[in-house]
């Protein structure tokens, strides 16, 4: 169904965006996966998952705060594999701490990665996709992209922007067979979420261990954590030809959070 096409998943080398790499590569895709450095483990994640599903996979390295890198990544893909058919915006940071207490350079980095990057790409991919009739453009939001919590000022912030991003691209590409989608995880069990245990005990004055239950669960009525897994095969939909009617959507997936 997607055999050939060529897909970008920024921020792939772990979680997320590692999971929708290679559910992308499993439906015929040629993936190009992207860190900000390349090493002996992104190699040997590059030729599992190509070995895995046989596939083209190849990685660009990029610092996605960084709009050269950026540019120079996108052109890179495009060289390499061909026009992109599918852009998966995943790449993101979070920092925990209240707005008092919030360094700048941390509301810089959150924003200039999980918000500006999606505007870069978007523009660096649109062209070809209009003059070829199809494309599919995928932002990882997050449940912060529709409701707040406290302590994470830049985040929620960049979230919501990422929503307002993907309005007004599935807008200006509604007649062109290009569709914009964001897909709002509640919590999922990866790096980023292990990595603000920490911050988010110290914030919420209460112990590390209490910090899955009464802090990360708490909101997710299934108290369950959502899986890689669950947020691919939402991405592998979206790309699909069924997905062809869903534009400009807000989708959540987070066990009911958003439904209280
Ligand atoms: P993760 O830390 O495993 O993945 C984030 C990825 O982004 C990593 O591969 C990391 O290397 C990459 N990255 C970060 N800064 C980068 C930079 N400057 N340049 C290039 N790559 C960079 O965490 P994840 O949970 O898989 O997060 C993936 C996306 O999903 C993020 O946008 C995150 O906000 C979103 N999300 C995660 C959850 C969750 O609970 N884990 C929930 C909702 C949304």
């Amino acid at each position: 169904m997607l055999s050939g096409k060529v897909a970008v998943v920024t921020g792939s080398t772990s979680g997320i965006g590692l999971g929708i790499a290679r559910a992308l590569a499993m439906q015929g895709c040629r993936v190009v996966l992207n860190g900000r450095r390349q090493t002996e483990e992104t190699e040997s994640l590059r030729a599992e998952m190509a070995a895995a599903t046989g596939s083209e996979v190849i990685f660009h390295r990029a610092d996605m705060s960084k709009v050269s890198d950026i540019e120079t990544m996108m052109a890179g893909a495009s060289r390499d594999l061909g026009p992109v058919d599918i852009l998966v915006n995943n790449a993101g940071v979070q920092h925990v701490s209240p707005i008092e207490e919030f360094s700048t350079a941390a509301w810089d980095l959150v924003l200039a990665t999980n918000l500006t990057s999606v505007f870069h790409c978007t523009k660096a991919v649109l062209p070809a996709m209009k003059q070829r009739g199809w494309g599919r453009i995928i932002n990882i939001a997050s449940a912060h992209a529709l409701v707040a919590s406290p302590f994470k000022s830049a985040y929620v912030a960049a979230k919501h922007g990422m929503v307002g991003l993907t309005k007004v691209t599935a807008l200006e590409t509604a007649e062109k067979g290009i569709t914009c989608n964001a897909i709002c995880p509640g919590y999922v069990w990866t790096p980023l979420v292990e990595k603000q245990i920490e911050d988010q005990a110290r914030s919420h004055g209460i112990p590390a261990e209490r910090v899955v239950r009464e802090v990360l669960l708490a909101p997710q009525p299934t108290r369950e954590f959502v899986t890689v897994e669950e947020c691919a095969a939402l991405a592998v939909f979206l790309a699909s030809d069924a997905g062809k009617s869903i534009t400009g959507a807000a989708i959540p997936i987070e066990g009911g959070w958003t439904a209280r």
